[in-house]
Parts: C-alpha cells; sequence; structure tokens
C-alpha cells in the first residue's frame, strides 16, 4: 500500500502529465472522466490530510502555462477555472454554502445557467473601443498571445458597437467549432491524407493555437462571450444578466439557451432539459454553469485559489454506447506498465466512432468481469481514449473467455511480472522491450525533459519503425540525410530536427534526471535530486540513505533511483549521452543551492513578479522547503496580493509575514 504522502505525489505527477498533454499539446492521453476522477481523488486526500496540499497541487492550479512559440500576456484580471459537481447532491451542496455565506437562511438565491461550451477559454481586450488583443487562458494568470489569430474569427468584433467606448474593455469567452464546421474540417483533413482531429474541442483548441493565422482562417471557429475582465470608465454592471446583455449590445455574440433560475430547484430543471436537447444544439456542451447573479453577491462570495464561490460548472455524465469485444491486447509502456486495450465492434459514442477501449489493468476487468466476447457499455467524456464502463451480464455468451495476463511481454518476450502491491503488471525488460524503448524516447524528448523542438510521438514511431534509432542515445547519432528518407519529411524539416537535438545537447541537469524516465521520479523530484547532488555522478553514486534523507524522496522513490542505475543498460545509454555531447552549463551551482537550506517558508496570495510556482522552484532551488501550510515550523510566510487565510494562521503562531519584496531580495527578480 502507498502512504498518503506518495500517492499526492504519484496523483500531482499523473496530472501535471496529464494538463500539459491536455492544454499544452492538445493531445490527451486519458478520458476528461479519468481526469477527473483523479482530481477528485487528491482534492479528497488533501482534504483528509491538509500537510500534503502544497501550493503547487494541480488542485490549486488552473490550466498549464502558455506555450513558447506565441508571446505570453499576463492577464490583468486571472482568469480562473470552475468548480465542477457531478451529482444534484452535489449542486445542492455548492447552493447551500453559497446561501450559508451570504446569510440568506431559505431566501433562494438568483442563478445565471449557461451551457458549459466545451472549448478553449479566452480573453478579448479593447482599448478605447479597438481590438488590440486576444489570450488564451493558459495558467489563468498569464496565457498565450493569439490576437492574429482571433482576428480572423468573424463572430468577433473588431471594433465595439458604441458611440463612447470605454478607455479598457475586456471581454472573456469560449472559443469552440461547431459541428457542422468539425465535420467539414475532418473531410478536408483526411482528403489531404492528414490525420483527422478527434473532437471539436481539441479541433478548435489546434485552429486557434496555430502559429501561422492564415491557417487559423480557413478553420470555421466560434464564439460565445460570459464575463468581463478588466474594465475602465465605465460602470459595471448590477448583476450577470446585465454583463451578458451589456456584451451582446456591444456587438459580442452570447449564447442564446442562458437563462436566470429562481433558487437550485430551476437550476437543475435548467440543467435536465438541456441535457436531453445536448444532441440538436450543433456543438458540444459538457455541461452547465450556474453563476450567481448579483455581481455585488459574487465579490462578497470571493473565491479559492483556482475558481469563484459563486459559481460552479455541473458536468454532465460521461457518453456511453454498447459493443462486443472482440478481442484484448496488451500495450507496453515506458517503464514496462502492461495496460489491457480491447479491440471492440466499431461504435460511435458522443461524436467518435470508437474501436479500442481501455481496461486500465488487471485489477480493473476482474471486478468489472469482463471477457472477451462480452456485450458491454463503452463511455467517452469528449475524450480520446474510451473506456469500458461495464458488461451487460445479461448478453454474455457462453463462449466468452476469461481475459488472462500473458506471462512474458507481447513485444519483446521478457517476463511480466505482477507484484502485490502494484496495480499494473510489467515487462521486465527494461531497455532490451523495444516498446519501453519507444515510450523512453518519447519521454526524452517531451517538453518539460529534453524539449527536443519537432520530435513527436509519431515521428519517434517512424524513426524506431525505420530502425534509426534504438535507444535516446542514437538520437544524437542520426543525420539529415537518414532523416529524409522518412515518409513527408523534407530537407528543411529534416535539418530543423538535426537543430532542435543539437540544441538540447544542452540542458539542466533537473530536465535530464526527469528526461531519463526513472521510475517514481517525476520533474519535481528530479528537481530536488538535481540541486541535493549538483552532478550526475553524485546522484549515481549516491546510496539509499542518502536518496531518502532529501525530504519528498522516499524509499520507493531511492530504490527506483538505485535499481536504475544499477541496470548495466541503462548505465550504457547515460554513459553513450555524456558522450554525445549533453551539457548542463546552467546548473545550479552547489553554494547558491545551500543558502537558505533548513528554511521552510509558504506563499499565499498573488504574486506580482512571478507566479508562485517560480517563485517555489527558486526557493527551492536555493535549499528551502516550501509548504503548503502554516505550522510552528514555518520560518516565514511570503504574502502576496489578496493572501488567503495562511496569514491569519501565521499570525497566530508568531510566524513572520514578509511581503513580496523581501521574497524578491532572497530569490532576486525575474531576470535575474
Ligand atoms: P473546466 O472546464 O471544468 O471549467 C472552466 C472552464 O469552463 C473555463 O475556463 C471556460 O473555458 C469554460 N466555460 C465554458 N462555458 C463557460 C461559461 N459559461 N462560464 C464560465 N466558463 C465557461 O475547467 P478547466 O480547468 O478548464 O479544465 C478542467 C477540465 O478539463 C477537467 O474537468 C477535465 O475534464 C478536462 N481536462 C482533461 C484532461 C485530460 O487529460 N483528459 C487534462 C486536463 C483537463
Amino acid at each position: 500500500m502507498k502512504t498518503p504522502a506518495e500517492r499526492a505525489a504519484e496523483l500531482h505527477d499523473l496530472l501535471h502529465e496529464h494538463s500539459h498533454r491536455y492544454y499544452v499539446l492538445d493531445d490527451p492521453s486519458v478520458s476528461d472522466a479519468e481526469y477527473d476522477s483523479l482530481f477528485r481523488e487528491l482534492q479528497v486526500l488533501e482534504s483528509e490530510h491538509p500537510e500534503l496540499l502544497t501550493p503547487d497541487s494541480p488542485t490549486q492550479r488552473v490550466g498549464a502555462a502558455p506555450q513558447e512559440g506565441f508571446g505570453t500576456v499576463r492577464h490583468a484580471a486571472p482568469m480562473l477555472s470552475l468548480a465542477n459537481a457531478f451529482s444534484q447532491e452535489e449542486l445542492g451542496e455548492f447552493d447551500r454554502r453559497v446561501r450559508e455565506r451570504l446569510e440568506r437562511d431559505d431566501a433562494p438565491v438568483c442563478y445565471v445557467a449557461e451551457p458549459k461550451i466545451d472549448g478553449l477559454a479566452i480573453s478579448l481586450r479593447y482599448e478605447n473601443g479597438v481590438f488590440v488583443q486576444g489570450a488564451t487562458r493558459g495558467d489563468g494568470q498569464s496565457g498565450e498571445n493569439v490576437t492574429d489569430n482571433l482576428r480572423t474569427i468573424d463572430m468577433i468584433p473588431l471594433r465595439l458597437r458604441t458611440d463612447d467606448p470605454p478607455a479598457v474593455f475586456e471581454a472573456r469567452g469560449e472559443v469552440f467549432m461547431s459541428h457542422q464546421a468539425f465535420r467539414a474540417l475532418n473531410e478536408s483533413m483526411s482528403a489531404a491524407g492528414k490525420a483527422a482531429f478527434v473532437n471539436p474541442r481539441n479541433a478548435a483548441a489546434g485552429s486557434l493555437r496555430q502559429l501561422d493565422s492564415r491557417k487559423t482562417a480557413q478553420r470555421r471557429l466560434s464564439i460565445n462571450l460570459y464575463g468581463l475582465g478588466e474594465l475602465q470608465g465605465m460602470e459595471i454592471p448590477a448583476t450577470q444578466m446585465q454583463v451578458l446583455q451589456m456584451l451582446q449590445e456591444v456587438g459580442f455574440p452570447v449564447n442564446r439557451e442562458i437563462r436566470l433560475c429562481e433558487g437550485i430547484d430551476a437550476c437543475f430543471a435548467f440543467y435536465e432539459a438541456i441535457l436531453q436537447r445536448r444532441a440538436t444544439l450543433g456543438y458540444d456542451i459538457d455541461g452547465v454553469v450556474f453563476k450567481v447573479d448579483s455581481l455585488a453577491e459574487q465579490r462578497e462570495l470571493g473565491f479559492v485559489s483556482r475558481a469563484p464561490r459563486w459559481a460552479i460548472a455541473q458536468k454532465f455524465p460521461a457518453e456511453e454506447a454498447t459493443t462486443t469485444i472482440d478481442s484484448v491486447e496488451f500495450q507496453v509502456g515506458r517503464t514496462g506498465a502492461l495496460t489491457p486495450v480491447a479491440r471492440l465492434a466499431p461504435v460511435f459514442v458522443g461524436g467518435v466512432t470508437v474501436s479500442n477501449a481501455t481496461l486500465h489493468n488487471m485489477d480493473e476487468i476482474g471486478r468489472k468481469d469482463i471477457r472477451i466476447g462480452d456485450t458491454v457499455v463503452v463511455r467517452r467524456a469528449g475524450d480520446v481514449i474510451p473506456e469500458v464502463a461495464r458488461v451487460i451480464l445479461d448478453k454474455r455468451r457462453r463462449g466468452a473467455r476469461r481475459i488472462k495476463l500473458p506471462r512474458t511481454c507481447p513485444v519483446c518476450g521478457s517476463p511480466v511480472i505482477n507484484a502485490d502491491d502494484e496495480v499494473k503488471a510489467r515487462c521486465t525488460g527494461g531497455l532490451q522491450c523495444a516498446a519501453q524503448r519507444r515510450e523512453a524516447i518519447k519521454h526524452f524528448a517531451s517538453r518539460r525533459a529534453m524539449d527536443i523542438d519537432g520530435l513527436g510521438d509519431k515521428l519517434v514511431e517512424q524513426l524506431a519503425d525505420a530502425g534509426l534509432i534504438e535507444t535516446v542515445a542514437d538520437l544524437y547519432t542520426l543525420e539529415a540525410a537518414q532523416l529524409q528518407s522518412l515518409p513527408r519529411m523534407g530537407e528543411k524539416s529534416a535539418s530543423n530536427l538535426i537543430d532542435a537535438i543539437d540544441a538540447s545537447r544542452e540542458t539542466t541537469l533537473a530536465r535530464f534526471i526527469f528526461a531519463l524516465g526513472i521510475r517514481d521520479i517525476g520533474e519535481s523530484g528530479a528537481a530536488l535530486l538535481a540541486a541535493q547532488f549538483g552532478s550526475l555522478d553524485a546522484l549515481m553514486q549516491a546510496d539509499e540513505a542518502e536518496l531518502t534523507s532529501i525530504d519528498d524522496i522516499g524509499p520507493i522513490a531511492a530504490s527506483s533511483i538505485r535499481a536504475f542505475f544499477a541496470n548495466p543498460d541503462n548505465r550504457a545509454v547515460v554513459d553513450a549521452l555524456l558522450a554525445s555531447g549533453i551539457r548542463f552549463p546552467t546548473t545550479d551551482s552547489v553554494h547558491t543551492v545551500s543558502s537558505l537550506a533548513g528554511n521552510t517558508y509558504v506563499l499565499t496570495g498573488t504574486l506580482a513578479a512571478f507566479s508562485r510556482d517560480e517563485a517555489k522552484q527558486r526557493l527551492q532551488r536555493r535549499g528551502a522547503k516550501v509548504s503548503g501550510s502554516v505550522s510552528g515550523k514555518t520560518t516565514a510566510v511570503f504574502a502576496g496580493e489578496s493572501p488567503g487565510s495562511k496569514v491569519t494562521r501565521a499570525e497566530s503562531l508568531g510566524v513572520p509575514v514578509l511581503d513580496e519584496a523581501a521574497l524578491l531580495e532572497l530569490i532576486g527578480s525575474p531576470d535575474e
């Protein structure tokens, strides 16, 4: 059994990875429902063990940091996410909390019910009535500058329709793609021999985030506005309904399904009604957003770290369909984990044809009693990887066969082990296994690891299929001429890739450790190890005691590190990588690293110069510990704009509360 701290660390890594894939790469690998359930699990864990709640927890953050390639826009007012409700009870809970905070007793609250359009949030900025800037939500504090792309959307007015424009007017809303535009786009993609988009949300995100706005112009994107950002030179309306009306008056499209609901029963009725009509709307919605109508009450309610207290998104249940399982195959992941995948008789679910579904692991198969030949319910929630939700036992045929875990790896033939304390069975082949090697290369090249621009998963597959690479070290021996033999690889892209690989030789120790793909070592673990050991040699020589002496490196992670470097195949790859010229010129020098060692800080509120995450990393690089909760052991609390209850707690414990200027003195300003 994992300890709560270990599970929380694991959930951090998983959720960070998933949200990166979802927001930055537009290429999620799990269903939204699965993401939501991991997210929920972490929330529950954190509420039971408040000491596990750190400021960088995915439950405290919105989206993901903006992608390089676009300029960055810092939002004048943060763009938040929404808390979710998954049932009528949870919606009722939300209403109860709102009434309690507003001291309303039994008097009903007026809510505005808005369809939750499944697209991506953007902010449009007008100065003196002229559209000057548009940005994605990004991590809520800053997003990507996609002004040129937004300009190509006809529904966005380039000038506000008013004789008396305010100095600054920011409108917020959702960019999405209608079903009709989505079908037309996919038809033209497949006619051109390109991969189709999996769903309209992905297509909208992919289209809006094109570096070439001529491409965006060819995609028919839509937009609906539902809120305000910064406003100067104009009075703020009194209610959300008035905000929507004003948005409409100055020329923005506003969703026509929006209604005012008095009390929570009316909200639920709205939800039920639109759920029935969902398929006929012509665009994807994944739930309904309920917002307290009065803006004065909204201000009174305020917000928690990532979401306002005055709104909630009630999500629709995932979409389901029935089909049969033809066969089951096992896919091998980067660390050898075997994932059973059902091959299905193709079925249309929530707008796409599905022919594979994940069965997660053997426990799950046992729990759901899934067999080959069974008729099953497949579930998909506007997502990419559908799952088998349950078996329809009434339809089980006599020949239905039990699913057996293979004793040997289907790819390399090495023995498969199924340790008691682990959910997943694993191939023991390590780098002997072609599947593990491929996944390791994908991970190595990915943005948060070695960040090799242009080397995506598909290209890794192609390179491996062509026999050009076997291990990550082979990347550094590739030549442009070899690459040009690949399909759709011109001279220019081949030389770009070689340049990108070359550029990756200069990296940081933390990235390199993360890129090695050591089991149980995520990005933050890698950063800690780099800060603590300062060199790869020191890390490779560290024994378990030295490793576990680092906070946040437990015995499991320590033994994974030892096992990784004890393996001669891995050692050979590491040696080859170093021999090919990988260097860490910006490794934090050991003496700066330890300057704050022994101190524990807590960050709260919004900082002007940094995101809290950046500030945290800078403190950690200097050897400090950054905790999510204030205790008697806290050295000091740094409070930014609108700090939370942590300041009160610090004061009651006599812990010093310092401002951002004091923080900057310790960690330097952003350009240092
Ligand atoms: P969210 O989608 O649950 O809610 C916030 C967003 O709702 C806003 O940012 C806005 O874009 C949108 N929205 C639509 N209509 C709105 C309206 N009328 N008013 C206000 N907002 C409206 O939150 P999120 O933080 O964007 O994303 C979390 C969700 O994304 C998860 O619940 C999950 O389903 C999905 N996700 C999936 C993966 C994955 O790997 N599959 C990864 C990350 C996130």
